[in-house]
């Protein structure tokens, strides 16, 4: 199964990957990830991208193309996978289009996460992450069961996106709502487009996608 998780920043696209994951054995390509991997080793893409990525604004959609059908062609996305911020403008869907009919793949499903702006901004700004796990936390909404050690692997370091802050996230919105949100009637037309309450909790929503997949 090969599907795509579209939403706003802050929807839970991440959350959701990371249980699918684990649950059905897909992978996750998340090209937010990708690039801040590429910025954390210092590579020729990582310093294009990461003023961009600081002013909440889009890497170039060649770029990000070229990044993403790289990827498609490792072993391990054999098993099903899931595209999380991925494609972002209709210039990216089309070239998956074409991208995965040269490899002789398809796409299953594409998941709308629908949430609130008014909501993101607060789920944004006060994410955290496991260091060493990547397990997903929140000062408000999320804490740990024991403060500043991790539920899932005990580590006591955590890190926080240089891009969530209450400033950018105000760009990233708008950049989703502008660039990202009209690919959602292309997925309509072709039957592959799903919405699913992102504004539900965290087990519920995974509920209504295990649905879907079936
Ligand atoms: P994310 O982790 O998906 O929120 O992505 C973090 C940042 O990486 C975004 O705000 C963009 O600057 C950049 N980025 C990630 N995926 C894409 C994409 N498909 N197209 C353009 N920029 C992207």
């Amino acid at each position: 199964m090969n599907i795509i998780l579209l939403g706003p920043p802050g929807a839970g696209k991440g959350t959701q990957a990371k249980r699918l994951e684990t649950g059905r054995g897909m992978i996750q390509l998340s090209t937010g990830d990708m690039l801040r991997a590429a910025v954390a080793a210092g590579t020729e893409l990582g310093q294009k991208a990461k003023e961009v990525m600081d002013a909440g604004q889009l890497v170039s959609d060649d770029l990000m193309i070229g990044l993403i059908s790289e990827r498609l062609d490792q072993d391990d996305t054999k098993g099903g996978f899931i595209l999380d911020g991925f494609p972002r403008t209709t210039a990216q869907a089309e070239a998956l289009d074409v991208m995965l009919e040269s490899k002789g793949l398809a796409l299953d499903y594409v998941i709308e996460l629908r949430v609130d702006d008014a909501a993101l901004v607060a789920r944004v700004v006060g994410r955290y992450t496991c260091a060493k796990c990547g397990q997903g936390y929140h000062d408000e909404f999320q804490k740990p069961a024991k403060e500043g050690v991790c539920d899932v692997c005990g580590s006591t370091e955590f890190k926080r996106r240089a891009d969530d802050t209450a400033e950018t996230v105000t760009s990233r919105l708008e950049a989703y709502h502008k660039q990202t949100a009209p690919i959602i009637p292309y997925y309509e037309k072709v039957g592959k487009l799903k919405t699913v309450d992102g504004m539900a909790e965290i087990d519920q929503v995974t509920r209504e996608i295990e649905a879907i997949l079936g």
